[in-house]
C-alpha cells in the first residue's frame, strides 16, 4: 500500500511536529494542467498589475515575519534569531522583483532596408517546476517564485519533505495576496513521482531545481525529452584562502560567520581553508579566539542521516591522519541527538574525502599553501564551482586570483555573498543559469525575434 502521509520532524527535539498529505504523480498532474489552463490569463495581466499583486504579497509576508522565522526554526532546526535573517533575505527577492519587474524592456537591432523593422521581445516562459531544498526552507523558495510570478509564469512548487510548513505558509500568504491557485501550485510527498510529473510533462517549460549534483543531473537527462530549460543551482566545495598580509582577525570572524551559517550546510560554506604557510599557526590561533566562547548559536543537523555522515568523514579523517585542533563545548541547552559540536581540524591533505566532497556541517578544515600559482591549481581542483573566499589586504593581487579561479561568486574579505539585487550561481557541476538580479529574472523568458 503507497505511503499516505508523511511527518515533518523538529530537528531541535527529534519530535513530529505533524503530519502532511503525502502526494505525487496525480497530484502534480493536476496542478500542472491548471498552471498550463491559466497561463495564458496570467501572462496577459499588464506587468504593473502583477507587480501589485506580489507587492501585496511581500507586505503580507513582512507582517508574518516572526511566525515565519519560528516555522523555519521549527521545522529546518536553525535559531529563530538566525531564520528571522533568513526570512528577511527571502522577503527581499519578492520585493525587489516587484519593482524589476517594471523596469523591463525590449530592444530592436539595427537593420538592413530603409522600410524594415527587428524587434527582440521577450515573452513568459510558460509553466515552471521549482524544486527546493531544506537549508533555506523560506529563501530557496522566494528567490525562484517571485521573478517566475513577475515575469508571467505560473509556478508548481515542490519543496523537501523536511521542510514543507514554511512553503505552505509562504504559498498562503501569496493567495492572500491575490496569487490565483492555478498559478501558484505546491505539492510535496513523493519527490521522485512529482519530479517525474514535472520533467516529463511538456506542459512543463522550464525546471528550476536547487540542490543535489546527483538529483540535478537526474532531472537534466529526464528534461532531454521535452528538451526542458534548466535552471540548476547545486552543490559547492569553497575555497577559501587566508594570503599572508590578511587582516586575521577579520579572516577569522568572517570565516566563523560564513561557516556557521545554517550550521555550515550551506552551499556557499567555506570549506577548504588555505592558509598561508607562513601565518598558519597564528590564523588557528585567532580562529579559535573567534570561537571559543561559544558566542556563535548554531542549530542541530536537518537529520540523524547528517549526523551520522558528519561523524563518519570525521573519523574516517582522523584515521587518515587528521588532528582535530580545537572543538567547541556543546552547549549545555542543546538537547538535539543530531547537534554536531563545531571543530577544526589540520594535518588534512587534498586527496583526503573531507576535502574533495560538499562538507555540510561545522567542521573547519585548515590547509596551507606556500604560492600563488599552485593555490590556484589547488583551488579550482574540484568538481564544484559555486562560492570562493579570498581574504588578503592587497586588492589587486586579489582580483588577480578571483580571475583565475571557476567559481560563479567570490568574496573578498567577506563570506555574505547572497543578496536580491546580485547574481547567484555555479560553474562546472555547481549548477547551470543564475538567480537573483534581472539576470534571475530573465531566465523565465523566451526570446522572440520578430521582423516586419
Ligand atoms: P536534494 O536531495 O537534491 O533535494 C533537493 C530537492 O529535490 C528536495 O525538494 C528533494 O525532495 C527533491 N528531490 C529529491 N529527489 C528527487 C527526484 N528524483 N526528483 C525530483 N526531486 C527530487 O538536496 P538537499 O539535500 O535537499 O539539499 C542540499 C544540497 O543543495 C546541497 O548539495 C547544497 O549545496 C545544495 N544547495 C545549493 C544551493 C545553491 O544555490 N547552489 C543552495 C542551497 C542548497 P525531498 O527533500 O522531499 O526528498
Amino acid at each position: 500500500m503507497s505511503k499516505k502521509f508523511f511527518s515533518v520532524i523538529n530537528p531541535n527535539t527529534n519530535i513530529a511536529i505533524c503530519q502532511l498529505d503525502y502526494m505525487g504523480h496525480e497530484e502534480a498532474s493536476q496542478a500542472i494542467n491548471a498552471a498550463e489552463r491559466e497561463f495564458s490569463s496570467w501572462k496577459s495581466l499588464p506587468p504593473q498589475a502583477r507587480a501589485d499583486i506580489i507587492e501585496t504579497w511581500y507586505n503580507l509576508l513582512k507582517q508574518h515575519r516572526q511566525e515565519l522565522a519560528e516555522i523555519v526554526s521549527k521545522e529546518s532546526g536553525k535559531p529563530v534569531k538566525e531564520a528571522l535573517g533568513e526570512v528577511d533575505y527571502a522577503n527581499s527577492f519578492v520585493k525587489y522583483y516587484s519593482q524589476e519587474i517594471l523596469r523591463l524592456f525590449g530592444d530592436s537591432s539595427p537593420h538592413y532596408r530603409k522600410d524594415q523593422w527587428f524587434m527582440n521581445i521577450a515573452e513568459p516562459i510558460g509553466v515552471v517546476g521549482a524544486i527546493t531544498p531544506w537549508n533555506f526552507p523560506a529563501a530557496m523558495i522566494t528567490k525562484k517564485i517571485a521573478p517566475a510570478l513577475a515575469a508571467g509564469c505560473p509556478v508548481v512548487l515542490k519543496p523537501s519533505e523536511e521542510t514543507p510548513l514554511t512553503a505552505i505558509k509562504i504559498h498562503e500568504l501569496a493567495l492572500e495576496a491575490g496569487v490565483p491557485r492555478e498559478i501558484f501550485g505546491i505539492i510535496y510527498g513523493d519527490a521522485k513521482e512529482i519530479g517525474r510529473a514535472l520533467v516529463e510533462s511538456p506542459k512543463v517549460k522550464m525546471i528550476s531545481f536547487t540542490g543535489s549534483v546527483g538529483v540535478g543531473k537526474y532531472l537534466m537527462e529526464k528534461s532531454a525529452s521535452t528538451v526542458k530549460k534548466l535552471v540548476l543551482e547545486l552543490g559547492g566545495n569553497a575555497p577559501c584562502v587566508v594570503m599572508k598580509d590578511a587582516d586575521l582577525n577579520l579572516a577569522a570572524e568572517r570565516i566563523a560567520v560564513g561557516k556557521f551559517r545554517n550550521a555550515g550546510q550551506a552551499c556557499t560554506s567555506p570549506n577548504r581553508i588555505f592558509v598561508h604557510e607562513t601565518i598558519l599557526e597564528k590564523f588557528i590561533e585567532s580562529l579559535i579566539n573567534e570561537i571559543s566562547d561559544n558566542k556563535y548559536e548554531i542549530g542541530p543537523l536537518i537529520n540523524q542521516a547528517a549526523k551520522d555522515k558528519t561523524d563518519k568523514i570525521v573519523e574516517e579523517s582522523i584515521s587518515n591522519g587528521a588532528k582535530i585542533l580545537f572543538r567547541c563545548k556543546v552547549p549545555k541547552n542543546q538537547k538535539s541527538k543530531t547537534y554536531f559540536a563545531p571543530l577544526i581540524l589540520g594535518n588534512l591533505n587534498d586527496d583526503m574525502r573531507i576535502i574533495k566532497e560538499e562538507v555540510f556541517s561545522p567542521i573547519f578544515s585548515i590547509l596551507s599553501f606556500k604560492d600563488n600559482e599552485e593555490l590556484i591549481k589547488r583551488a579550482n581542483n574540484t568538481e564544484y564551482g559555486l562560492a570562493a573566499y579570498l581574504f588578503s589586504a592587497d586588492l589587486k593581487s586579489t582580483l588577480k586570483i578571483a580571475n583565475s579561479i571557476n567559481f560563479g561568486v567570490i568574496g573578498i574579505n567577506e563570506t555574505m555573498v547572497g543578496n536580491d539585487q546580485t547574481i547567484h550561481g555555479g560553474f562546472n557541476n555547481s549548477g547551470l543559469g543564475r538567480e537573483g538580479g534581472k539576470p534571475g529574472l530573465m531566465e523565465y523568458y523566451e526570446n522572440k525575434f520578430i521582423i516586419f
